[in-house]
């Protein structure tokens, strides 16, 4: 008798596998928020949280990647769906956005990645690694950020966003399309964080770290 030579633990698919990359320096109640919103809004089994390595936009950050990779790890503990992955922070050099979601989509063939990306990333898109291919690598989703305005797209990437726009739902999630997140503006930021760190304030409403 012919068996099919696979089981269900062996299955390496899941149909939609959340992602949400960032420096994570450190992690804040916002994200935790998007990593929830995206969760929900996309009925998603898993959310993994990728802290950067060696960010190609911005400085070095003081606090090495292992140890942010660790905060998060300590900030999602419990916390259904959501975990973090070190797959960035053990890679030698620059990460690219575009490289890691290459590899996630070698290890699930059949899964659409389903990626957050907070408004003011989004509004610099342009800057990334191979842009255009990221508007293809998955079905990308935009969270809404205080004192970013989407209005402020540039006009070519504007025009990705209206054609490729659907409601965020399990049912939409497809590869190619770009959904907003439907969550309040949350106004949180590391950089602010860090900065009332340097300034000796508490900040134990802002990060659970
Ligand atoms: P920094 O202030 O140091 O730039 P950050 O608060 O933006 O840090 P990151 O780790 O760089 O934190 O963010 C990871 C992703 O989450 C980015 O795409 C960013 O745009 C998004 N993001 C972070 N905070 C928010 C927020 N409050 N609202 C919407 N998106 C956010």
């Amino acid at each position: 008798m012919y068996r099919f030579p696979y089981n269900a633990r062996m299955n390496p698919v899941a149909s939609r596998i959340g992602i949400f990359g960032g420096t994570f320096d450190p992690i804040h109640y916002g994200h935790l928020a998007l990593a929830r919103a995206l969760r929900d809004a996309f009925a998603l089994p898993e959310v993994r949280l990728i802290p950067t390595g060696l960010p190609p936009h911005r400085d070095t950050p003081p606090v090495t990647p292992p140890q942010r990779f660790a905060l998060v790890a300590q900030a999602l503990a419990g916390e259904p769906g959501l975990v973090a992955d070190d797959r960035e922070v053990r890679r030698q050099g620059y990460c690219y956005t575009i490289d890691t979601l290459a590899e996630l989509q070698a290890e699930h063939p059949r899964a659409v990645l389903v990626w957050l990306i907070g408004g003011d990333s989004f509004l610099n898109l342009k800057t990334w690694r191979r842009w255009p291919e990221l508007l293809e690598a998955g079905h990308m989703v935009v969270a809404a950020r205080p004192g970013f305005d989407l209005a402020g797209l540039p006009a070519d990437l504007a025009e990705q966003f209206v054609i490729r726009a659907v409601l965020p739902s399990p049912e939409t999630a497809e590869k190619g399309k770009i959904s907003v997140l439907p969550t309040p503006l949350l106004p949180y930021s590391s950089t602010d964080i860090r900065a009332r760190l340097a300034r000796g304030e508490d900040v134990t409403a802002l990060t659970p770290v």
